[in-house]
């Protein structure tokens, strides 16, 4: 069989409602962007706090490039090792009230890293159905056996855990998840993690500088920081920089140094994005009125959505005060017209389909930030309902979420032949 051509791929992707291309913001990101030419209010970026635009971590940034250099220059198990990125790493370990903390490159990398590095052959991985891209890929990577139970499901992971015949390496899960704002029920995960001997390992990438009373996070807020194994941030989302990170034992700090292909084999972070995020991260301890205006910005979303008639599909888990707000439509076709419809009317809210959402729930995610005019927020809920209600089949906005089919995913790898094993 021939391969397709690029464009033939492309084709049947435009064919299924699922073609993406990527929209051009000019200038700054900020809470109103210039969006392919136009003025529009932007709902849909995770720089939470307005921190990618304040002079505070701009001017750090460039100071760093001014001072420093503009590169690390190798990996940091080679010469790349620097002094920023020793105190950035002390100061998240601290924010999460961890022994160490461990740069990344990107969320991606430190998730695909640390779940390869901590869970082998031989052993199960546990991954709630609607953990982020990267961490299913890193168990795809891991070559362990995984298990994904249904989203929040702690009798559906129970089961599992106690029926498998081979070692629980790690439950792995969103702390809030990134598409449907809801919290993972943590002092359960916490619970089986002990029954079972596995490690537990949370991603907060949407929850840091957001979630809790300081945006501590979702662990801190349910007190449960001495009871998670590996927690996994992003610099590139409210810290308003690039970048990423573990927070951990030291224990395991050092068997990830030795074990984490995305460290041991990428140049290490250029100095300006870890001293743009170490300004970020003072900010947020100095400024916790920040996170809660986030907070207060959200509930006037949400809130302006209901008085239009709009409940998000707030999962039972869904914490009324996240930043993230799903609007699930169903046909991805219809969600990119309702996005295009309210952009037409100057409001960004992207829409999500699969496969980053699960078929047959594509949806308009909303995210606030602090930088946000209230009043902006309750004039974006009338052109979203609008929007909404123009593409619903019946102009009446209402939707059954389907329940999945048949057994979960479980994903085999097959061993590795001894000839092709891949070079360390
Ligand atoms: C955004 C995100 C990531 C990836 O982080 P990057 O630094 O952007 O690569 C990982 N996990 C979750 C839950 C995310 O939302």
């Amino acid at each position: 069989m021939t391969r397709p051509a690029a464009a033939e791929q492309v084709d049947e992707l435009r064919r299924a409602g699922l073609y993406r291309r990527m929209r051009l913001i000019e200038g700054a990101q900020g809470p109103r962007v210039s969006l392919d030419g136009r003025d529009v209010l932007l709902l849909c970026s995770n720089n939470s706090l307005g921190l990618a635009e304040h002079p505070e971590v701009r001017l750090a940034g460039a100071e760093a490039y001014r001072d420093i250099c503009a590169s690390a220059g190798a990996s940091r198990l080679v010469s790349g090792n620097m002094d920023v990125h020793e105190r950035l790493e002390g100061r998240l370990a601290s924010f999460h009230r961890q022994e160490a903390a461990l740069l990344f490159g990107s969320g991606y990398l430190a998730n695909t890293g640390t779940i390869a590095a901590l869970a082998r052959r031989g052993e199960v991985v546990y991954s709630d159905a609607l953990n982020h891209a990267s961490i299913v890929d890193g168990c795809r990577l891991a070559g362990a056996e995984t298990f994904i139970y249904r989203h929040r499901d702690v009798e559906h992971l129970g089961w599992a855990l106690k029926r498998a015949d081979r070692p629980a390496a790690l439950i792995v899960s969103d702390g809030l998840f990134s598409m449907d704002g809801d919290v993972a029920p943590l002092a359960w995960l916490v619970e089986l993690a002990r029954r079972h001997d596995a490690r537990l390992m949370i991603d907060e990438a949407h929850a840091v500088g957001t979630f809790g009373p300081s945006g501590q996070g979702t662990i801190a807020a349910a007190g449960l920081s001495d009871e998670v194994d590996v927690t996994s941030g992003t610099l590139g989302k409210s810290l308003g920089s690039y970048g990423a990170y573990v927070a951990t034992s030291a224990e395991l700090r050092d068997l990830l140094v030795n074990r984490a292909r995305p460290l041991i084999f990428s140049t290490g972070l250029p100095p300006a994005v870890a001293a743009a995020a170490e300004a970020a991260l003072g900010i947020i301890e100095r400024e916790p009125h920040r996170v809660e205006q986030l907070r207060e910005n959200g509930e006037t979303l949400r809130s302006a959505l209901a008085a239009e008639g709009l409940e998000g599909i707030a999962g039972e888990g869904a914490d009324p005060g996240t930043q993230i707000i799903p609007l699930v439509i169903g046909d991805p076709e219809r969600a990119v017209a309702a996005c295009a419809r309210a952009l037409e009317q100057g409001v960004y809210a992207q829409a999500i389909r699969p496969p980053t959402v699960p078929e047959g729930t594509s949806r308009l995610r909303m995210t606030v930030m602090a930088s946000h005019e209230p009043e902006d927020l309750r004039r974006a809920a009338s052109v979203i309902a609008a929007a909404v209600r123009a593409v619903a089949a019946d102009g009446e906005y209402s939707i059954e979420i389907p329940e999945p089919e048949g057994e979960p995913e479980v994903y085999r790898v097959a061993p590795e032949p001894a000839s092709r094993a891949p070079r360390s």
